[in-house]
């Protein structure tokens, strides 16, 4: 078959919705027929996984949540088991900043729906009576295949990074394909490996206040870019913005940032970790960043102040030179 397939020129380009995102991919160089063989076993990985890893949807999750709920042990998921795994050990790397198991305030501030959230804000006593729950990974015994809960609040919802994890089998699946060079784009979020042609990949970075592009990233052979911001999923309510990434000390939504960007190798550890610094903040994010081995920072405070490590601004090429950069000690 090599034989008559052609070199895909440009590149193959495929869109399609998938874990309630655009995703978007992009493969460079490789022949057309490979290329397109590729494009569709990653859709379908990504539209087969939209219902395994809904909280809120019937299906594995779903059914997992059920099972912690009763306290009893059970056998988890084969399929699930390493998501779970991978969510639970970059949960106690952030110190809890990324908890994957506060499924329960989520659904509580109505962020879990597909629907466009709304308010009013929840009742204070009903998030007051969440926090008392406390809910966090320690509270999951994980052992031999088996899953088992011993506090009833725990409920997960994967929404901060199951997405990385898709991306990161799906760049798996190209290589399995022999692909070399592609970029799996999934709402603004990305792998890329490669290059594009003779030159890098070169990707921007949303402006969190405005429609446009803030900056630009070269990328290395093998990276994820993934932007955490206020802007992606939000109701307003008498002069407040309310968006869904929720503080798990304090039940109410982070409100010190406006947009995290972090550059990774793998997707999945650049997700949980762009979740767990938007919620660290402006004081707390060196700390959660080496903890979890985070090498590249980019942070957007309320006041518009970028706070970056050193090695990431050596990376960015912004459009218009900001007004006002923080810059870290090295991480
Ligand atoms: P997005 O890519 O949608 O901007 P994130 O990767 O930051 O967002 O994930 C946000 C989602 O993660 C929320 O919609 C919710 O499902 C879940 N979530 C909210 N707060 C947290 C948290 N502190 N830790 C883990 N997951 C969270
Ligand atoms: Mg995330």
């Amino acid at each position: 078959m090599a034989g008559c397939s052609q070199p895909a020129d440009p590149a193959l380009h495929r869109q399609f919705f998938a874990l309630g995102t655009l995703v978007d991919l992009t493969i460079y160089g490789s022949a057309a027929d490979t290329a397109e063989r590729a494009a569709t076993d990653i859709e379908q990985l990504f539209t087969r996984r939209h219902a395994d890893w809904h909280a809120w949807q019937p299906g594995t999750l779903q059914a997992t949540n059920r099972q912690l709920a009763t306290l009893e042990g059970f056998p988890a998921d084969p399929e699930l088991l390493p998501l779970l795994r991978t969510a639970n050990r970059l949960s106690r790397l952030s110190n809890g900043l990324f908890n994957p198991v506060i499924g329960k305030l989520v659904a509580l501030w109505g962020f879990h729906s597909d629907e466009r959230p709304d308010g009013p804000p929840p009742d204070n006593d009903r998030i007051l009576e969440l926090l008392r729950q406390n809910p966090s990974v320690a509270d999951i015994a994980l052992q031999d295949g088996q899953l088992q809960s011993r506090n009833p609040a725990v409920r997960y919802d994967l929404g901060g990074v199951a997405k990385g994890y898709a991306v990161d089998r799906g760049i798996e699946l190209l290589q399995s394909h022999g692909i070399d060079n592609a970029i799996l784009n999934a709402g603004g979020d990305l792998r890329a490996i490669g290059h594009h042609g003779d030159r890098p990949w070169r990707i921007g970075i949303r402006d969190p206040r405005g429609p446009g592009v803030l900056a630009a990233i070269e990328l290395g052979d093998d990276e994820s870019v993934f932007t955490s911001g206020d802007y992606e999923r939000f109701f307003d309510h008498d002069g407040t913005r309310y968006h869904h990434i929720i503080d798990p000390r304090i039940g109410y939504p982070a409100d010190t940032v406006t947009s995290v960007t972090v550059i990774h190798t793998d997707a999945a550890t650049a997700d949980a970790a762009a979740t767990a610094l938007f919620v660290a903040g402006p004081e707390l994010w060196q700390t959660i960043a080496r903890q979890m081995g985070i090498r590249y920072v980019m942070l957007i405070d309320h006041n518009g102040t970028i706070h970056m490590n050193p090695a990431m601004q050596q990376r960015v090429t912004f459009d218009t030179a900001p007004a006002d950069v923080r810059l870290s000690k090295p991480l």
